[in-house]
């Protein structure tokens, strides 16, 4: 585990993050800077290199929200956030995961 590297003390436990989903292979939290809380489809996104945006190494995926009425162009602005939120939109996330397991 590197000390400074957030993905590494997220997945150590050392720093908090809203989980959703954790195996011995995978782990998915949210983003504490997420991009909106509602969509309505999604669009997965990776970044290998310095060159491609990637910020924190890695390998990683990004579900990123979309919308109808919106265009594939990036990222989109960010927001703030508060972990209370988080959790919120991370428990209803749990809870869908875990029906689709008893399906
Ligand atoms: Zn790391």
């Amino acid at each position: 585990m590197k000390e400074d590297c957030i993905f590494c003390r997220i997945a150590g436990k050392a720093a908090d993050a809203t989980v959703v989903y954790e195996d011995s292979q995978t782990l998915a939290f949210l983003d504490i800077h997420p991009l909106t809380s509602k969509a309505d489809g999604i669009s997965i996104g990776q970044s290998n290199g310095k060159a491609a945006s990637q910020e924190v190494f890695h390998m990683h995926v990004h579900i990123i929200p979309r919308f109808n009425h919106e265009m594939m162009s990036g990222f989109p602005n960010r927001k703030q956030t508060h972990r209370a939120e988080l959790d919120e939109i991370g428990r209803k996330i749990k809870t869908a995961i875990e029906s689709q397991k008893r399906d």
